[in-house]
């Protein structure tokens, strides 16, 4: 008798076919979420890298020396490329966001330590700052202050350092921001954040990885945004995204041993071993950074620069394609494979493009771009509705079929308007979202058509128009019942 209730194959077979409900993850059909380097042999590496630690706790590298010497290299290779010399030390982390909410742990540490008696302690970044900003403000309770950007996703510099005070414990750049990839100006806040003694954080989750090579695959001249500025703090680097490893794989990097011991949690003082962590998790898998090790062991600063350039000629090539598409256009200066989309309002409406109908429709021809909603900003300005795209080495074996289905898109869905959101809200009451409980929420959901089945529906631009028309609260407790139902027991 067998000892399992159902046979590993079978199980794995049906995992397959679960499988089949993704989109492709290579083969650059999906242009955000995933980074597919177009070489098999790195994916191969990762396999058995992960499989290598497989049973390793990377919570304790005092009992498992193996993982002390990946961190250790992996830090080292980042910190090279970085710029950061001898008194930069780092940590791995199990992704973006976990390195962004480490970096604001520590500055709220050290903020705390400077002033004991004070409330509660300001960052400041660019409305484009990632989200994850967000989520360390409300974890680690600090108050956000965002400064709005100009309609091309940039910040300018003397609007940061206006907002700096003794109670800002942070000022955050990114390099380059996500939604517009923006490359904010990080040499000319740091000067006046050094200055007042205020940490600056710059966000290269997207970027570290990628930029240090971009002047040189495109021929631009990039302003220094890494370690090499005196006033920069600390920088996060995702392995996950441009190190082209498989999901769990950050790093945070902080000048000053001091600095970055704040980032630590550390107790004696309960009856089991001594609890001293880096990160958020305690017990974790090595997996991921074992990956990451092996990847950077194997390109070298080289091969991420050949990688680098393949995005660069991707990039340049869709930048083109979408130029010559009549109704969209590209938002800003883009700094790095990533861009923004928005509707061309130079031509006549009827000519114009809006970009959720446009990802829709491109969706139809098999490609999945990334919708961005409109936003007010604190000012009261307001950045367009855009997509997304994320450009990785493989885009450019697409450059074909991707640049066909963008165009097609376009003539599909030129001249229609964007979807109001205020008017799906007709006839509803004032929501508040404190007192909305999950069965309300399933029913308000339901009642705009969402989550009937089991699935998700393809067109995506109603529900973005949706979240753009409700307030804020009440989009994120809606979201919060569809998400939490779609994982919920079913049957
Ligand atoms: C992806 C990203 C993050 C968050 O990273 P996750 O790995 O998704 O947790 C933070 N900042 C920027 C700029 C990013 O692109």
């Amino acid at each position: 008798m067998s000892a399992f209730e159902r046979q590993p194959a079978a199980v794995l077979e049906q995992l397959a076919a679960l499988r089949e409900l993704d989109p492709p993850t290579h083969g650059g059909h999906v242009l955000s979420y995933v980074y597919d380097s177009g070489l098999a042999e790195l994916d191969e590496l990762a396999a058995a890298a992960i499989r290598a630690v497989q049973p390793v706790n990377g919570l304790d590298p005092t009992t498992f020396a193996s993982v002390a010497v990946l961190e250790s290299e992996l830090v080292g290779f980042v910190r090279g490329i970085l710029h950061g010399d001898a008194d930069v030390v780092g940590t791995a982390t199990t992704g973006g966001t976990e390195s962004c909410l480490l970096a604001v742990k520590t500055a709220r540490e050290t903020w705390r330590a400077q002033n004991p008696d004070a409330g509660r302690p300001r960052l400041v970044a660019p409305t484009t700052v990632h989200a994850a900003f967000q989520k360390a403000a409300a974890y680690f309770d600090l108050e956000l202050d965002l400064v709005p950007v100009d309609a091309d996703g940039r910040v300018v510099a003397s609007e940061v350092i206006r907002r700096l005070g003794g109670d800002v414990a942070l000022v955050v750049l990114s390099a380059p921001s996500y939604p517009f990839a923006a490359l904010d100006p990080v040499g000319e806040v740091a000067p006046a954040a050094a200055e007042l003694g205020i940490p600056l954080h710059v966000d290269a989750c997207i970027g570290g990885l990628v930029l240090p090579f971009w002047a040189e695959a495109t021929g631009a001249d990039l302003p220094a945004w890494d370690f090499t500025v005196a006033g920069v703090t600390s920088v996060s680097a995702d392995l996950h995204k441009f190190g082209y490893a498989p999901k769990g794989a950050s790093v945070l990097l902080q000048r000053g041993r001091d600095r970055q011991r704040m980032q630590y949690f550390a107790t004696t003082r309960w009856p089991g071993y001594p609890v001293v962590n880096p990160t958020i998790l305690g017990s974790k898998s090595a997996g991921p950074l074992a990956a990451a090790w092996a990847i950077t062991q194997t390109l070298g600063t080289d091969g991420f620069a050949r990688l680098a350039a393949a995005c660069a000629r991707g990039t340049a090539a869709l930048v083109n394609v979408i130029g010559g598409i009549e109704g969209l256009r590209v938002v800003g200066d883009p700094v790095g494979p990533l861009l923004a989309v928005a509707a061309d309002e130079s031509v006549p409406e009827d000519r114009r493009v809006d970009p959720h109908h446009w990802a829709d429709a491109v969706r139809a021809h098999g490609f999945v771009l990334q919708l961005q909603p409109a936003l007010v900003q604190p000012d009261g300005t307001v950045l367009p509705p855009t997509t997304h795209l994320t450009i990785t080495p493989v885009t450019e074996a697409v450059l074909g079929d991707l640049g066909t289905a963008l165009v097609a898109g376009a003539d599909a869905v030129r001249g229609v308007p964007h979807i109001d959101g205020t008017a799906l809200l007709a006839g509803l009451p004032p929501l508040d979202p404190a007192h909305l409980d999950a069965d309300t929420a399933w029913a308000l959901l339901q009642g705009f058509g969402i989550g009937q089945g089991a699935e998700l529906p393809d067109a995506q631009a109603p529900l973005v128009a949706l979240i753009e028309a409700l307030p804020a609260p009440v989009a994120e407790r809606l979201l919060t019942e569809l998400l939490g139902r779609l994982v919920e027991p079913r049957g």
